[in-house]
C-alpha cells in the first residue's frame, strides 16, 4: 500500500515549509543526484484561465531542488488543440504572461512539440476496450533523472477529475498521441437538435464542419477538440454514449506507457485547491465547489489523485455552486466516473487506489 503525504491547509498555512516537508519527508528529494536533472512537470495554464497552478509554488519546488544540487527545468507540451499554447512560441509567451519565466521561476522552461525527438512505446497487453497500439514520448523528458508532477487537481468536461494520471497522460506525451485519446470522444451530431445556425461552422478550427444537406463533418480535417459542442447552444453536437469512460481508459495506458518507458526517480505533488469543475486548458474554469484542502505527496499516481478524489468527499460543498454531494462530485458534474482512469491505471500496475494517508 502507497504512502500519501499531506499537508493540510486547515493545520498549516505556511506553503514554502509544507511544500519542503513534503519532498523532504518523502526521501525524494535526498533521492536526487547531485547536478541531476529535474523535469518539473506542470501545466502553466490557458490565456484567461485563473485558476492555474501559482507559480509562487513551483519557484519553491525549483529553490529547493537546487538547494539539495539538482537541475530543475519546467516542462510541458504543446496543446493539441488550437489557443494560447498550440506552438512553442505561443506557449512560452503565455507562460510569462502567467508568471512563469526563467528569471520568475529560477529554472529554464522547456516545452516540445512532435518536432523534437520522440521514443516510441508499444503496448502490448491494453484493457478494457483500449485500442491505442503505442504512444510517443519527448526524449528529453525520459532523459531527465527525476520528475516531479505538479497536478492542480480539479474538473476535467470529460475526464470528470484530472490529477496526477491525466498530467502524465495528456502532458507527457506527443501531440499525436493526444489527438489519438481524444479521437474516441470525437463529438457526434446530434440532427434533431440543430437548427442549422452556423456556429460551430464558423468557430470549428479545422474547418471540418460544412453545410451540406444538414451538416456534415471531414472526419479527417477533425481533430477532436469539441470547439462544436461547446459553441453549440442547442445540443447539436453531444459525446458519443461511453466515450468519457474510454477516454479515461487511454488516458490509463498513456500513463502506462510513460511509466514504463520512464526510468528516473518520478514523484507526485497534487495541490487540492482552486477546485473548480474545467481544466487549467480552459478560459474559464468556474467557481470552486469546495475550500482549498491542501498538498499531497506520494510516489504513486493512482494514490496521490484517490487521495485528492477521497478529501475532496469530505469538504463541504460550498452553497449555492452544485446542487448534490459526493461521492465523485466532479464526475457528476460531467457525467461521468472519474474512477474509470484510476480503476483502470491500478490494473495496468501504475499504482494502487488503497493507500495510507499521513498528515506532515
Ligand atoms: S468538428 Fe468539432 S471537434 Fe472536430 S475539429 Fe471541428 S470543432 Fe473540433
Ligand atoms: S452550432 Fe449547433 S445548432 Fe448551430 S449549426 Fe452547429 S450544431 Fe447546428
Amino acid at each position: 500500500m502507497s504512502q500519501v503525504l499531506f499537508f493540510d491547509y486547515l493545520k498549516g498555512n505556511d506553503h514554502i515549509e509544507g511544500i519542503n516537508r513534503l519532498l523532504v519527508q518523502s526521501g525524494f528529494i535526498d533521492a536526487i543526484p547531485d547536478e541531476g536533472s529535474v523535469a518539473i512537470k506542470l501545466h502553466m495554464g490557458e490565456l484567461g484561465n485563473i485558476r492555474y497552478l501559482r507559480p509562487f509554488f513551483v519557484s519553491s519546488v525549483v529553490r529547493l531542488v537546487k538547494e539539495k544540487g539538482g537541475k530543475p527545468f519546467l516542462f510541458d507540451t504543446v496543446a493539441s488543440y488550437p489557443g494560447s499554447r498550440d506552438t512553442k512560441r505561443k506557449y512560452l509567451s503565455t507562460a510569462a504572461t502567467n508568471g512563469f519565466s526563467k528569471g520568475s521561476i529560477g529554472a529554464p522552461i522547456v516545452i516540445a512539440d512532435d518536432s523534437d525527438k520522440q521514443v516510441v512505446v508499444k503496448i502490448d497487453d491494453p484493457v478494457d476496450g483500449c485500442q491505442l497500439d503505442e504512444v510517443k514520448i519527448p526524449a528529453v523528458l525520459l532523459d531527465a533523472d527525476c520528475i516531479i508532477a505538479l497536478s492542480h487537481v480539479k474538473g476535467h468536461e470529460l475526464a470528470g477529475f484530472g490529477g496526477a494520471v491525466k498530467n502524465l497522460a495528456m502532458g507527457c506525451v506527443s501531440t499525436e498521441t493526444k489527438r489519438l485519446q481524444h479521437d474516441v470522444a470525437r463529438p457526434q451530431f446530434n440532427q434533431e437538435a440543430c437548427d442549422l445556425c452556423g456556429q460551430c461552422v464558423d468557430e470549428c478550427p479545422t474547418g471540418a464542419i460544412a453545410v451540406f444537406d444538414g451538416l456534415s463533418r471531414d472526419e479527417v480535417k477533425c481533430i477532436s477538440c469539441g470547439t462544436c459542442l461547446s459553441c453549440c447552444s442547442s445540443q447539436g453536437w453531444v459525446w458519443p454514449a461511453g466515450s468519457k469512460e474510454l477516454l479515461q481508459v487511454y488516458m490509463a495506458h498513456a500513463t502506462a506507457a510513460f511509466l514504463g518507458a520512464y526510468k528516473g526517480n518520478i514523484g507526485y505533488m497534487n495541490f487540492v485547491q482552486d477546485i473548480v469543475p474545467y481544466c487549467d486548458c480552459m478560459e474559464v474554469s468556474g467557481q470552486p465547489i469546495v475550500p482549498d484542502i491542501g498538498v499531497l505527496f506520494s510516489d504513486d499516481a493512482v494514490s496521490v489523485d484517490k487521495a485528492s478524489l477521497d478529501l475532496i468527499d469530505l469538504s463541504p460543498i460550498i452553497p449555492h455552486t452544485v446542487s448534490f454531494g459526493p461521492p465523485d462530485v466532479l464526475g457528476q458534474m460531467h457525467n461521468t466516473n472519474s474512477l474509470v482512469q484510476l480503476n483502470t491505471a491500478e490494473k495496468l500496475k501504475v499504482g494502487g487506489v488503497h493507500y495510507k494517508m499521513d498528515s506532515i
